[in-house]
């Protein structure tokens, strides 16, 4: 094979000009990075790229159906946003009228593997309307507070005993492409630049990384005005005195209320001081924070920045800083001025930016958000779910939210929204499925997209062990594994 053609075929024509010989470690020619720069490293039957929620997910369903799966992560630890980004807690599993726990599979193994360690609150004893839930009482009935660090570890214990080879700081970098057909990955790992030949890619890595790398369509954003709703920096604070903190708010329940697009939530009016004393500048005028498993630790989701793009890396940089600034003012205005958090801690801010939106790959169908609203469960049905449909800064306003309620207790989540368009031998799962932007807002949270990846880890497992592409599987083949690895359906 000529240097030029193999250079083709792993897709590495243009990166000379992207990693400098200098970063490799293994590289000892100079100039372009050639053959002899990318190892051979790895063959596996199934490659996920990404280790959050949703790829964990993804390469466990498919591990314990015997294939041999390989996991691999930018980052050194499993969990995502879940874990890296401190974002928290599991938003529902239970139907639109509270009674049932309809998200089961993976997600309730975790969750009680969580609960064995006291590292969760089980959903059944979490309701809307209290602390757990930053005391909102839309859409947030049965959450699951969890610990970040002990998940981390649950999630390794479940792949070592599936059978998964982990990679961490393994950084997707080029698809194997073989015309159509996506046949493996290059990586970018402290041993250089790396290959791994695969029978089957599933896309974890909720920007859609690999499959826009592919040539898979996707739409960045809203699909008309292409921007995405806000990012923002989790972070978690401990020290608080929770029975002060409580008292405080309690009182001020009646006047939780949204007007004009604005959330005046928890704290509004302690906000109110902070503003008019000019110790506020947040676009956010009320602070949503989340008691977590310990009686002293809280989850705070306040800070706010928009247009932020994670395909960018400088945009990307800027918004992790500017998170950081705004954490500084939260902490500030915790001690001032919220009674209980006066000695309050920062444990620690986000690794990761919370990215709500970025791309939605075109899959054979594109999930719709009145398909959520009306409860469709469709015939190709993979996971029930009832999660709102909320899309933050929907209004264009600085804070302006938007939750659409559900007509049915539950609507279903179709197989097709998983399997992308014009490439063989991949599917997606996680955040950038195939849905329009509205119905992202509600499937992109960690309880369906675990679902999600379980339903992507099986059906690739199937479509491997079968010898199909992802759209002629059989959903027969696919029902009866969810069903016999306990996804309720
Ligand atoms: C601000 C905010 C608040 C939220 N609040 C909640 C909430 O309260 N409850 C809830 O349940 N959900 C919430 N969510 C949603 C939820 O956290 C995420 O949508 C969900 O975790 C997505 O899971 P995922 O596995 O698809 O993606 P991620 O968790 O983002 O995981 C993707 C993984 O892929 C890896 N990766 C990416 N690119 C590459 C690459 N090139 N090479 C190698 N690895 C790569 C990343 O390192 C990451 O570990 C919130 C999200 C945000 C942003």
């Amino acid at each position: 094979m000529k240097r030029r053609d193999f250079l083709k075929n792993v897709g590495l024509t243009g990166m000379a000009g992207m990693l400098a010989p200098s970063m490799l470690t293994s590289c000892t020619a100079k100039g372009a990075i050639g053959k002899n720069d990318i190892k051979d490293s790895y063959q596996t039957q199934l490659l996920v790229v990404g280790g959050g929620t949703s790829g964990v997910c993804a390469a466990v369903g498919a591990a314990r159906m015997g294939i041999k799966t390989m996991l691999v992560d930018s980052g050194n630890c499993l969990g995502g946003m879940a874990t890296k980004g401190l974002i928290g807690p599991f938003m529902t599993c239970y139907d639109a009228a509270g009674e049932n726990m309809i998200i089961r599979g993976l997600f309730e193994e975790v969750v009680n593997r969580l609960v064995d360690r006291g590292a969760a609150i089980h959903p059944k004893d979490v309701r809307q309307g209290t602390e757990f839930t930053a005391w909102i009482s839309v859409g947030h009935d049965h959450c699951t507070p969890f610990d970040p660090e002990i998940l981390k570890i649950v999630f390794e214990e479940m792949c070592a005993e599936a059978g998964v080879k982990l990679l961490y700081q393994a950084n997707f970098v080029k698809p194997v492409m073989n015309g159509r057909r996506i046949t493996g990955a290059v990586l970018f790992t402290p041993s250089g630049l790396e290959r791994v030949q695969a029978d089957w890619v599933i896309d974890a890595t909720g920007d859609g990384n690999v499959a826009c790398a592919a040539g898979v369509p996707y739409v960045f954003g809203d699909e008309k005005t292409k921007k995405v709703q806000p990012a923002s920096l989790f972070f978690r604070i401990n020290n608080v005195d929770t029975d002060r903190l409580v008292a405080e708010v309690v009182p001020h329940l009646p006047e939780f209320r949204r007007v004009n697009g604005v959330s005046y939530r928890c704290l509004h009016w302690r906000v109110a001081e902070a503003e008019a004393a000019g110790e506020w500048d947040l676009a956010r005028k009320s602070v949503n924070m989340f008691r977590s498993v310990q009686k002293d630790q809280w989850v705070i989701n306040c800070s706010r920045i928009h247009n932020v793009d994670p395909t960018q890396a400088e945009n990307l940089t800027a918004a992790q800083t500017e998170g950081r600034r705004q954490v500084q003012e939260l902490m500030h205005f915790f001690h001032k001025y919220v009674p209980g958090c006066e000695n309050a801690t920062l444990m620690g801010t986000g690794a990761v930016m919370g990215i709500r939106e970025s791309r939605h790959i075109t899959g054979d169908y594109v999930l719709p958000v009145q398909s959520l609203i009306d409860g469709i469960i469709p015939d190709d049905v993979v996971l029930l779910s009832a999660n709102s449909i909320d899309v933050h800064g929907a209004q264009g306003g600085p804070a302006g939210g938007l939750y659409m309620p559900i007509k049915k207790n539950m609507y279903g989540l179709p197989y097709r929204c998983l399997v992308p368009k014009d490439i063989d031998g991949l599917h997606v799962t996680g955040r950038c499925i195939s849905a329009d932007s509205a119905a992202a807002g509600a499937v992109r949270v960690m309880p369906p997209a675990m679902g999600l990846g379980q339903a992507s880890g099986i059906a690739a497992a199937l479509c491997i062990k079968h010898g199909v592409k992802a759209n002629e599987l059989d959903y027969a083949d696919l029902k009866k594994e969810l069903l016999n690895q306990k996804v309720y359906l």
